[in-house]
């Protein structure tokens, strides 16, 4: 077979520990001998990250915003004991922090359906696609353990110095305060990131905050949604035969676990947070859940939701079999190919993107499977591989679909 084309190369985030050793291999077995790939490739493993004062992250952002799709391998961010670990000039700050906000993205996170996995919340038959604003309330908040008695204010001062004043409480005795703020730009990107991917991936997208007890703070998240979507993408979505629908938090909430999922559900930073790792451990295993950046001018960053899986890494160093499962890492380079594929008119390469996804979910469910898939799967008998071999289990399926 000849190996498809490609004219505009991908941006490629090299990372960490298991996942980069499993990079390699999902190159070598699955991509390399069908696709002749066109890339730039950027190390952000930790010690080039070191190396480059950090700079190699913000260059490989930057060739985001150039070439418009970027497949990223799960990263360190590193902590106290990394600084020791790796010898690090300084405690470089999170890869994905530093892209999204020069990308000023929303990440978008969605299971990969199995049929012998069963979520745990059985009318759940279609993907939930969470969107999580990742910018600004409580994660970027100012706190004050209130000592004893006395007024909390709220004050913002104008640059031409006018003053806006309001009291917050009268402390009668000791307490605790919180301040947090968002911008209008900032949530005016998440919506807009957020009706792209719903017009891209044709899906209804639903939006839900507590403007009713935040009659300010909340409702502006509402009203900025609102107007951004009767002025940009009311009539798209309406061509599209999708809808948007906004609602209380509670009743989302509600209706989300009554539904049967297969739509988007847009999330304030707090809400996406609890929210994702309810509906990932919902849908069964965290190795199956795919992430993107989208950025609200159309850039997108295609990844793995999980970590670099430090702990099977440690054993791979030590000579010993590891369960790891490569299919999010997979997802994250068959959607941006796929997208790649579409932007610059290569079916072929859609084509492929789609069979290699295919055969990922068609090889666990003719029951061969790592370790922890193994463990949900309804399968009777599952053959359970390591990471390698399942990933040449993938490559043999793919073979029998082109
Ligand atoms: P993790 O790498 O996601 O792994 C946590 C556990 O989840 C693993 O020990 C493993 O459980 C299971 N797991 C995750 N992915 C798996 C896979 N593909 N196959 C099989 N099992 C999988 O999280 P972590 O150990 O907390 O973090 C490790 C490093 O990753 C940290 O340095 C952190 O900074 C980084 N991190 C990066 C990203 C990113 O780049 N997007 C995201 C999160 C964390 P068992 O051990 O029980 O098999
Ligand atoms: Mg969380």
């Amino acid at each position: 077979m000849e190996r498809i084309k490609m004219t505009t190369p991908l941006v490629e985030m090299d990372g960490d520990e298991m996942t980069r050793v499993m990079w390699q291999m999902i190159k070598d077995e699955l991509i390399l001998p069908y696709v002749d790939l066109k890339t730039e490739y950027y190390d952000l493993g930790l010690e080039h990250r070191n190396e480059t004062d950090d700079q190699v992250t913000v260059d490989s952002a930057n060739a985001t915003l150039k070439y418009g799709v970027a497949v990223k391998c799960a990263t360190i961010t590193p902590n106290a004991a990394r600084m020791t670990e790796y010898n690090l000039k300084e405690m470089w700050k999170s890869p994905n922090g530093t892209i999204r906000a020069i990308l000023d993205g929303t990440v978008f996170r969605a299971p990969i359906l199995i049929r012998n996995i069963v979520p745990y919340v059985s009318n759940w038959s279609k993907p939930i696609t969470i969107a999580r604003h990742a910018y600004g309330d409580v994660y970027k908040n100012t706190e004050i353990k209130v000592p004893g008695p006395g007024r909390a204010e709220l004050v913002f001062t104008g640059e031409d110095g006018r003053e806006i004043r309001e009291t917050i409480h009268q402390f009668t005795g000791p307490g605790i305060l919180q301040g947090i703020h968002n911008t209008e730009k900032s949530i005016s990107s998440f919506a807009r990131a957020c009706f792209n991917y719903a017009l891209d991936s044709r899906q209804d997208l639903w939006f839900a905050t507590k403007d009713t007890i935040s009659k300010k703070y909340d409702h502006t998240f509402k009203d900025i949604f609102q107007e951004i979507y009767d002025e940009e993408y009311a009539e798209k979505f309406k061509e599209s035969g999708i809808e948007y629908f906004y609602t209380l938090i509670d009743d989302a909430v509600a209706r989300v676990i009554r539904s049967e999922g297969g739509f988007i559900w847009a999330c304030k930073n707090y809400d996406g947070d609890v929210m994702s790792d309810m509906v990932a451990t919902a849908y069964g295993d965290l190795s199956m859940m795919t992430s993107v950046l989208v950025s609200p001018s159309g850039v997108y960053e295609y990844e793995a939701a999980h970590g670099t899986v430090q702990q099977h890494y440690y054993k791979y160093l030590k000579g010993e079999e590891t369960s790891t499962n490569g299919i999010a890492t997979i997802f994250a380079w068959t959607g941006a190919l796929r997208k790649r594929g579409e932007l610059d008119h290569i079916p072929q390469l859609v084509s492929f993107s789609e069979k290699l996804e295919k055969a990922c979910i068609k090889t666990v469910e003719d029951g061969k499977m790592t370790r922890s898939l193994a463990s949900i799967s309804t399968c009777e008998n599952p053959v359970v591989l390591n990471c390698l071999d399942f990933i040449k289990a993938i490559r043999e399926t793919l073979d029998s679909l082109l």
